[in-house]
């Protein structure tokens, strides 16, 4: 396993959309244990296969605590969400970023997971909310997206400080 490198904010591969995955390889298998890996070692509760400069649909996601619930999801998809609630969210694409999105608090998700069987989760709060955000990654969506365009500046006039500081 390896540390892979996170991509952040302002980085044009957060912007491309990720290639569907055709067939699960060894590659892929790879991937997901280092992107584990990345993910366990920064306390991030998902990451998606773009952040880390691959164009695959491929997300990792464990909000359990213990991290002793991980899921890989591979070509994921919403299939039916509900009851909207609004909620802090942050990204490790965007450290020590913060903001509320509204998004589902409960969804149902198709994906195939690492033996290329078609599985279905049903996902309620922080679950369900990681679920999506990871999605919108797979097509090139930052959750700051989603804010009101003055709170999208401010947030981005504090990257471009942080970016001056070489902390970024
Ligand atoms: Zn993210």
């Amino acid at each position: 396993m390896a540390m892979l490198e996170i991509k952040k904010y302002g980085d044009s591969v957060l912007r491309k959309k990720s290639d569907f995955v055709r067939k699960i390889s060894k590659d892929i298998k790879n991937l997901s244990e280092d992107m584990f890996e990345t993910m366990y070692s920064l306390r991030g509760l998902g990451l998606a296969a773009p952040q880390v400069g691959f164009f695959l649909r491929v997300c990792t996601v464990d909000v359990d605590p213990d991290k002793k619930s991980p899921l890989v999801m591979v070509n994921p998809k919403i299939i039916s969400g509900s009851d909207k609630v609004l909620e802090q969210e942050g990204c490790l694409s965007l450290p020590n970023i913060f903001a509320k999105v509204k998004r589902f608090s409960n969804t149902v998700t198709e994906y195939m997971d690492l033996e290329g069987k078609c599985k279905t989760i049903e996902a309620e709060g922080l679950l369900a909310r990681a679920i999506q955000h990871e999605i919108d990654h797979l097509d090139a969506k930052i959750f700051i997206d989603y804010l009101p365009a003055w709170k999208r500046k401010n947030i981005e006039k504090e990257i471009k400080r942080r970016r001056k500081k070489g902390d970024w």
